[in-house]
């Protein structure tokens, strides 16, 4: 069927509105609309891309990780690129997910992390025979800012990793994860900055990445900062074949590994689990927008590879977005 005008000038609109959006969340760390405005928006263009794959542009914000970096810190090129993730919002999703990947490498038996999904900012730490030497941002996914005097004042970040029964270290490893801002310590640094009649952060994410993202390191070793590990980037001089035997080595070398990680070999019990998650969001004093399920072995991860900015063999279970929750909240209430 032949595109209309309409939809190629409301493809060409989103484009625009969305990387806006883009440029004032993730470099200006200062979102100009609610993420549930911004997902709407963003299912929109996708919806029109899905029908119509010719106005999937290069540049098309369903293309690209992240935005540009501000240019105040010097640029790492990162050697693998730092993804996005795929998105399911229910059982069918994740069921869609699963099928997609074994209309791939096959049925076969599979192993599941599923890893709660914090709400804060990727980043990428470099260490040469097991000292931190290069710690960046995730940036547009290609190129990251060099923050490493930063990140080297959060004290999750190990600035040496302990060796594993006498072994050596890896002669090179990135470990990636996530930089979150614990709920409390949120609040309290946006009272202060509002008695200072300083900028109030719109959520802890954003105050994270404005903390690690400040030229003087004083300032962000001021606010208390954490880090949990969750991935590697390139390595050599260790063996690692999998997503659990990752996070058991890097909790070896010293990181912080999410405790609510879990593997399991049923996908059944990898559903229940990320249900049961949708009510225990709110107990935890960090915020995390969802879980991870990420199919285990690497050798399949390989074969599954990368579509897009997203990879196959990983997907983002989404609670809703907060402003919907309070919407929905609001309607319980009302009824
Ligand atoms: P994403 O947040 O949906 O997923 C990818 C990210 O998940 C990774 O980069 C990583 O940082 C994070 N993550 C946390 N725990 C992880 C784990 N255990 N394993 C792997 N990754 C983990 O994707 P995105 O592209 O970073 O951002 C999209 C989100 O940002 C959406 O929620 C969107 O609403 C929001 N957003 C909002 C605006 C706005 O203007 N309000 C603009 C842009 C994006």
């Amino acid at each position: 069927m032949a595109v209309s005008e309409q939809t190629v000038a409301r493809a060409a609109s989103l484009r625009d509105e969305l990387n806006r959006y883009n440029h004032h969340y993730y470099t200006l760390d200062a979102p100009l609309v609610s993420d549930a405005q911004y997902d709407s928006l963003l299912n929109e263009l996708r919806a029109i891309e899905a029908e119509y794959p010719e106005l999937r542009t290069p540049d098309s914000p369903t293309q690209r990780v992240g935005s540009a970096p501000l240019g105040k810190f010097p640029k790492v090129q990162h050697p693998v690129p730092m993804l996005s993730l795929g998105n399911a919002f229910n059982a069918d999703d994740l069921a869609a997910w699963r099928r997609r990947a074994e209309q791939i490498i096959g049925a076969q038996p599979m192993s599941y992390t599923v890893e709660p999904k914090i709400d804060g900012l990727a980043v990428a730490l470099t260490y040469i025979n097991g000292v931190f030497s290069v710690g960046a941002t995730r940036g547009n996914g290609e190129i990251g800012e060099d923050i490493t005097a930063n990140l080297r004042t959060i004290r999750d970040v190990p600035l040496r990793l302990q060796p594993i029964d006498g072994q050596p270290l890896p002669e090179r490893i990135e470990v990636r994860g996530e930089v979150y801002l614990p709920i409390e310590a949120f609040n309290q640094l946006n009272e202060r900055q509002a008695h200072a009649g300083e900028k109030v952060f719109a959520n802890p994410r954003n105050a994270a990445a404005g903390s690690l993202r400040q030229l003087d390191s004083t300032i962000t070793a001021s606010r208390p900062l954490r880090f949990f590990a969750y991935a590697v980037g390139p390595f050599s001089g260790v063996d690692l074949n999998s997503q659990s035997e990752t996070l058991n080595t890097l909790r070896h070398y010293g990181f912080s590994i999410n405790p609510d990680t879990r593997l399991f070999d049923d996908f059944a019990a990898v559903v229940d689990y990320c249900h049961e998650w949708m009510g225990r969001r709110e107990l935890l004093s960090y915020e995390v927008d969802g879980v991870v399920v990420k199919i285990d072995d690497f050798a399949m991860q390989r074969e599954l590879g990368v579509v897009g900015r997203d990879p196959r063999w990983a997907i983002a279970y989404k609670f809703p977005a907060r402003e919907e929750t309070t919407t929905l909240l609001n309607i319980v209430i009302n009824v």
